[in-house]
Protein backbone atom coordinates (compact mmCIF):
# COMPACT_ATOMS: atom_id res chain seq x y z
CA UNK A 1 0.00 0.00 0.00
CA UNK A 2 1.37 3.78 -0.62
CA UNK A 3 0.88 5.98 1.94
CA UNK A 4 0.74 8.98 0.00
CA UNK A 5 3.36 10.70 1.83
CA UNK A 6 5.96 10.86 -0.62
CA UNK A 7 7.43 14.75 -0.49
CA UNK A 8 5.96 15.32 2.45
CA UNK A 9 7.92 16.62 5.69
CA UNK A 10 8.16 15.27 8.91
CA UNK A 11 9.41 16.17 12.60
CA UNK A 12 10.24 13.01 14.29
CA UNK A 13 11.10 14.28 17.76
CA UNK A 14 13.49 12.12 20.29
CA UNK A 15 14.15 9.70 17.28
CA UNK A 16 18.19 8.72 17.44
CA UNK A 17 17.15 5.48 19.11
CA UNK A 18 13.80 3.23 19.88
CA UNK A 19 10.56 3.58 19.04
CA UNK A 20 11.51 7.70 17.70
CA UNK A 21 13.85 6.37 14.93
CA UNK A 22 11.68 3.90 14.19
CA UNK A 23 8.57 6.31 13.11
CA UNK A 24 11.58 8.47 10.98
CA UNK A 25 12.43 5.33 9.35
CA UNK A 26 9.42 3.89 8.12
CA UNK A 27 8.01 7.57 7.00
CA UNK A 28 11.60 7.85 5.22
CA UNK A 29 10.69 4.65 3.76
CA UNK A 30 7.37 6.10 2.19
CA UNK A 31 9.46 8.81 0.85
CA UNK A 32 8.85 11.79 3.25
CA UNK A 33 11.65 14.26 3.83
CA UNK A 34 12.54 13.74 8.34
CA UNK A 35 13.90 15.60 10.41
CA UNK A 36 15.47 14.01 13.49
CA UNK A 37 16.17 15.70 17.09
CA UNK A 38 18.22 14.11 20.14
CA UNK A 39 20.74 15.56 23.09
CA UNK A 40 22.92 13.05 21.75
CA UNK A 41 24.69 14.53 18.51
CA UNK A 42 26.82 11.24 18.02
CA UNK A 43 24.05 8.49 17.94
CA UNK A 44 21.60 11.39 15.92
CA UNK A 45 24.08 11.22 12.72
CA UNK A 46 24.56 7.82 13.00
CA UNK A 47 20.58 7.14 12.58
CA UNK A 48 20.44 9.68 10.20
CA UNK A 49 23.67 8.37 8.05
CA UNK A 50 21.56 4.68 8.52
CA UNK A 51 18.53 5.92 7.05
CA UNK A 52 19.54 8.14 4.16
CA UNK A 53 21.96 5.20 3.05
CA UNK A 54 18.31 2.66 3.66
CA UNK A 55 15.92 4.90 2.11
CA UNK A 56 17.58 7.87 -0.24
CA UNK A 57 14.97 10.35 1.72
CA UNK A 58 16.07 13.56 2.75
CA UNK A 59 17.22 13.81 6.62
CA UNK A 60 18.25 16.99 8.40
CA UNK A 61 19.30 16.32 12.21
CA UNK A 62 19.49 19.03 15.40
CA UNK A 63 21.18 17.78 18.18
CA UNK A 64 18.77 20.03 20.93
CA UNK A 65 16.52 19.22 23.91
CA UNK A 66 13.21 18.99 22.86
CA UNK A 67 12.14 19.65 26.26
CA UNK A 68 13.09 23.11 26.29
CA UNK A 69 12.12 26.67 24.21
CA UNK A 70 15.99 26.68 23.18
CA UNK A 71 15.54 23.43 22.07
CA UNK A 72 12.42 23.71 20.65
CA UNK A 73 13.09 26.87 18.63
CA UNK A 74 16.14 25.07 17.39
CA UNK A 75 14.40 22.70 15.45
CA UNK A 76 11.52 24.56 14.03
CA UNK A 77 14.33 26.50 12.37
CA UNK A 78 15.33 23.93 10.73
CA UNK A 79 12.03 22.01 9.63
CA UNK A 80 10.23 24.65 8.40
CA UNK A 81 6.45 23.99 8.66
CA UNK A 82 6.40 20.52 8.55
CA UNK A 83 3.10 18.61 7.24
CA UNK A 84 3.64 15.32 10.25
CA UNK A 85 4.48 16.60 13.55
CA UNK A 86 5.37 13.36 15.24
CA UNK A 87 5.88 14.58 19.16
CA UNK A 88 8.36 12.19 21.74
CA UNK A 89 10.60 12.63 24.59
CA UNK A 90 12.18 10.39 27.06
CA UNK A 91 10.12 9.10 29.78
CA UNK A 92 9.74 10.15 33.16
CA UNK A 93 11.87 8.07 35.97
CA UNK A 94 9.74 5.29 38.36
CA UNK A 95 9.35 6.13 41.82
CA UNK A 96 7.29 6.64 44.57
CA UNK A 97 5.10 9.82 44.42
CA UNK A 98 6.24 10.38 47.80
CA UNK A 99 9.34 11.49 46.68
CA UNK A 100 8.49 13.59 43.79
CA UNK A 101 8.69 17.49 44.52
CA UNK A 102 7.15 20.27 42.63
CA UNK A 103 10.27 20.35 40.41
CA UNK A 104 10.21 16.61 39.26
CA UNK A 105 5.98 17.21 38.43
CA UNK A 106 7.06 20.10 36.43
CA UNK A 107 9.70 18.66 34.69
CA UNK A 108 7.44 15.62 33.66
CA UNK A 109 4.61 18.31 32.67
CA UNK A 110 7.49 19.59 30.73
CA UNK A 111 8.70 16.96 28.90
CA UNK A 112 5.51 14.61 28.02
CA UNK A 113 2.57 17.11 28.05
CA UNK A 114 3.41 20.86 27.65
CA UNK A 115 6.22 20.18 25.06
CA UNK A 116 4.45 18.34 22.47
CA UNK A 117 1.28 20.63 22.81
CA UNK A 118 4.01 23.50 22.59
CA UNK A 119 5.24 21.99 18.98
CA UNK A 120 1.62 21.36 18.20
CA UNK A 121 0.72 25.25 18.64
CA UNK A 122 3.87 26.02 16.28
CA UNK A 123 3.02 23.80 13.58
CA UNK A 124 -1.24 23.59 13.27
CA UNK A 125 -2.05 26.38 12.09
CA UNK A 126 0.09 25.83 8.93
CA UNK A 127 -1.29 22.11 8.70
CA UNK A 128 -4.92 23.56 8.60
CA UNK A 129 -4.27 26.29 6.03
CA UNK A 130 -2.58 23.34 3.98
CA UNK A 131 -5.21 21.36 4.57
CA UNK A 132 -3.02 18.21 5.21
CA UNK A 133 -1.74 17.26 8.41
CA UNK A 134 -0.64 14.41 10.62
CA UNK A 135 0.53 14.88 14.52
CA UNK A 136 1.37 11.41 16.44
CA UNK A 137 2.08 11.70 19.95
CA UNK A 138 3.74 8.33 21.20
CA UNK A 139 2.64 8.32 24.81
CA UNK A 140 2.56 4.85 26.71
CA UNK A 141 0.24 1.88 27.81
CA UNK A 142 0.50 3.85 30.86
CA UNK A 143 -2.55 6.18 29.92
CA UNK A 144 -5.06 3.41 30.10
CA UNK A 145 -3.77 1.03 32.52
CA UNK A 146 -1.38 3.03 35.20
CA UNK A 147 1.60 1.30 36.15
CA UNK A 148 2.24 1.81 40.09
CA UNK A 149 6.02 3.03 39.84
CA UNK A 150 5.56 5.28 36.55
CA UNK A 151 3.29 8.19 38.05
CA UNK A 152 4.75 11.13 36.96
CA UNK A 153 4.26 9.54 33.39
CA UNK A 154 0.52 7.86 34.09
CA UNK A 155 -0.38 12.02 35.46
CA UNK A 156 1.52 14.34 32.55
CA UNK A 157 0.57 11.77 29.54
CA UNK A 158 -2.73 11.84 30.55
CA UNK A 159 -2.96 15.50 30.46
CA UNK A 160 -1.73 15.56 27.08
CA UNK A 161 -4.87 12.97 26.34
CA UNK A 162 -7.20 14.83 27.62
CA UNK A 163 -6.40 18.08 26.00
CA UNK A 164 -5.87 16.10 22.13
CA UNK A 165 -8.74 14.77 22.62
CA UNK A 166 -10.65 17.90 22.30
CA UNK A 167 -8.47 19.68 19.69
CA UNK A 168 -8.26 16.53 17.59
CA UNK A 169 -12.53 16.87 16.85
CA UNK A 170 -11.42 20.76 15.50
CA UNK A 171 -8.63 20.29 12.79
CA UNK A 172 -10.02 16.89 10.97
CA UNK A 173 -12.05 19.22 9.15
CA UNK A 174 -9.61 20.48 7.19
CA UNK A 175 -7.90 16.77 6.94
CA UNK A 176 -5.47 17.81 9.98
CA UNK A 177 -5.96 14.00 12.33
CA UNK A 178 -3.82 14.15 15.56
CA UNK A 179 -4.00 10.99 17.40
CA UNK A 180 -1.92 9.08 20.02
CA UNK A 181 0.15 5.89 19.92
CA UNK A 182 0.34 4.48 23.22
CA UNK A 183 3.27 1.47 23.34
CA UNK A 184 3.03 -1.40 25.26
CA UNK A 185 6.39 -3.51 25.90
CA UNK A 186 8.88 -2.58 23.23
CA UNK A 187 12.42 -3.59 22.50
CA UNK A 188 14.08 -0.33 22.91
CA UNK A 189 17.20 0.93 25.58
CA UNK A 190 14.28 2.64 27.61
CA UNK A 191 12.68 -1.11 28.44
CA UNK A 192 16.50 -2.73 28.78
CA UNK A 193 17.14 0.52 31.14
CA UNK A 194 13.56 -0.61 33.15
CA UNK A 195 15.15 -4.60 33.12
CA UNK A 196 18.13 -2.80 35.15
CA UNK A 197 14.93 -1.90 37.98
CA UNK A 198 12.95 -4.88 37.88
CA UNK A 199 16.01 -6.84 38.23
CA UNK A 200 17.35 -4.95 41.19
CA UNK A 201 13.93 -4.80 42.82
CA UNK A 202 13.42 -8.64 42.29
CA UNK A 203 16.96 -9.70 43.24
CA UNK A 204 16.41 -11.99 39.30
CA UNK A 205 18.83 -11.19 36.87
CA UNK A 206 18.15 -9.30 34.00
CA UNK A 207 18.01 -12.29 32.07
CA UNK A 208 15.45 -13.98 34.10
CA UNK A 209 13.14 -10.99 34.55
CA UNK A 210 13.02 -10.27 30.72
CA UNK A 211 11.88 -13.77 30.05
CA UNK A 212 9.61 -13.59 32.78
CA UNK A 213 8.04 -10.01 30.87
CA UNK A 214 8.19 -11.84 27.76
CA UNK A 215 5.98 -14.72 29.07
CA UNK A 216 3.47 -12.62 30.84
CA UNK A 217 2.74 -11.00 27.74
CA UNK A 218 -0.36 -12.72 25.77
CA UNK A 219 2.31 -12.32 22.37
CA UNK A 220 4.72 -14.38 24.04
CA UNK A 221 6.82 -11.31 23.40
CA UNK A 222 7.70 -7.66 23.03
CA UNK A 223 6.77 -5.44 20.29
CA UNK A 224 9.77 -4.92 18.04
CA UNK A 225 10.86 -0.88 17.05
CA UNK A 226 9.51 -1.52 13.42
CA UNK A 227 6.18 -2.94 14.13
CA UNK A 228 5.74 0.85 16.33
CA UNK A 229 7.18 2.91 13.42
CA UNK A 230 5.10 1.35 10.93
CA UNK A 231 1.80 1.89 13.19
CA UNK A 232 2.77 5.18 13.05
CA UNK A 233 3.86 5.36 9.49
CA UNK A 234 -0.26 4.18 8.83
CA UNK A 235 -1.58 7.27 11.13
CA UNK A 236 0.12 9.51 9.29
CA UNK A 237 -1.05 8.62 5.81
CA UNK A 238 -3.18 10.62 3.30
CA UNK A 239 -5.60 7.54 3.83
CA UNK A 240 -5.93 7.99 7.58
CA UNK A 241 -7.21 11.32 7.31
CA UNK A 242 -10.99 9.77 9.01
CA UNK A 243 -8.78 8.63 12.14
CA UNK A 244 -8.61 11.32 14.86
CA UNK A 245 -8.46 11.84 18.97
CA UNK A 246 -7.49 7.62 18.97
CA UNK A 247 -5.56 6.13 21.33
CA UNK A 248 -3.94 3.37 19.42
CA UNK A 249 -2.56 0.89 22.17
CA UNK A 250 -0.09 -1.48 21.16
CA UNK A 251 0.95 -3.96 23.66
CA UNK A 252 0.73 -7.73 22.15
CA UNK A 253 -2.98 -7.66 23.77
CA UNK A 254 -2.09 -7.13 26.88
CA UNK A 255 -4.08 -4.84 27.80
CA UNK A 256 -7.27 -7.28 28.94
CA UNK A 257 -10.49 -5.67 28.82
CA UNK A 258 -12.85 -5.46 25.83
CA UNK A 259 -12.70 -1.78 24.38
P1 LIG B 1 14.80 5.10 24.01
O1 LIG B 1 15.08 3.84 23.25
O2 LIG B 1 15.51 5.34 25.30
O3 LIG B 1 15.06 6.31 23.01
C1 LIG B 1 14.80 7.62 23.44
C2 LIG B 1 15.17 8.60 22.33
O4 LIG B 1 14.71 9.89 22.70
C3 LIG B 1 16.66 8.73 22.09
O5 LIG B 1 16.90 9.00 20.74
C4 LIG B 1 17.03 9.94 22.95
O6 LIG B 1 18.24 10.53 22.52
C5 LIG B 1 15.81 10.82 22.69
N1 LIG B 1 15.50 11.80 23.73
C6 LIG B 1 15.24 11.55 25.04
N2 LIG B 1 15.00 12.68 25.70
C7 LIG B 1 15.11 13.69 24.77
C8 LIG B 1 15.00 15.10 24.84
N3 LIG B 1 14.72 15.73 26.00
N4 LIG B 1 15.15 15.84 23.71
C9 LIG B 1 15.44 15.23 22.54
N5 LIG B 1 15.56 13.89 22.42
C10 LIG B 1 15.41 13.14 23.52
O7 LIG B 1 13.25 5.22 24.39
P2 LIG B 1 11.96 4.54 23.70
O8 LIG B 1 11.78 3.18 24.25
O9 LIG B 1 12.03 4.74 22.23
O10 LIG B 1 10.79 5.42 24.34
C11 LIG B 1 10.24 6.54 23.69
C12 LIG B 1 9.08 7.05 24.54
O11 LIG B 1 8.09 6.01 24.65
C13 LIG B 1 9.48 7.41 25.97
O12 LIG B 1 8.75 8.53 26.41
C14 LIG B 1 9.06 6.18 26.76
O13 LIG B 1 8.79 6.49 28.11
C15 LIG B 1 7.80 5.77 26.01
N6 LIG B 1 7.48 4.35 26.24
C16 LIG B 1 8.32 3.37 25.82
C17 LIG B 1 7.98 2.03 26.05
C18 LIG B 1 8.89 0.89 25.61
O14 LIG B 1 8.59 -0.26 25.91
N7 LIG B 1 9.95 1.12 24.93
C19 LIG B 1 6.77 1.72 26.69
C20 LIG B 1 5.94 2.75 27.10
C21 LIG B 1 6.30 4.07 26.86
P3 LIG B 1 19.15 11.42 23.53
O15 LIG B 1 19.18 10.70 24.84
O16 LIG B 1 20.47 11.52 22.85
O17 LIG B 1 18.46 12.76 23.63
Amino acid sequence: MDLGIAGRSALVCASSKGLGRACAVSLAREGAAVTLVARGAEALEATAQDIRRETGARVLTVAADITTPAGRAAVLAVCGEPDILVTNAGGPKPGDFRDWDRDAWIAALDANMLTPIALIKATLDTMLARRFGRIVNITSAAVKAPIDILGLSNGARSGLTGFVAGLARKTVVRNVTINNLLPGPFETDRLMETARLWSRQSGKTEDVVLAERRASNPAGRFGTPAEFGDACAYLCSAQAGFITGQNLLLDGGNYPGTF
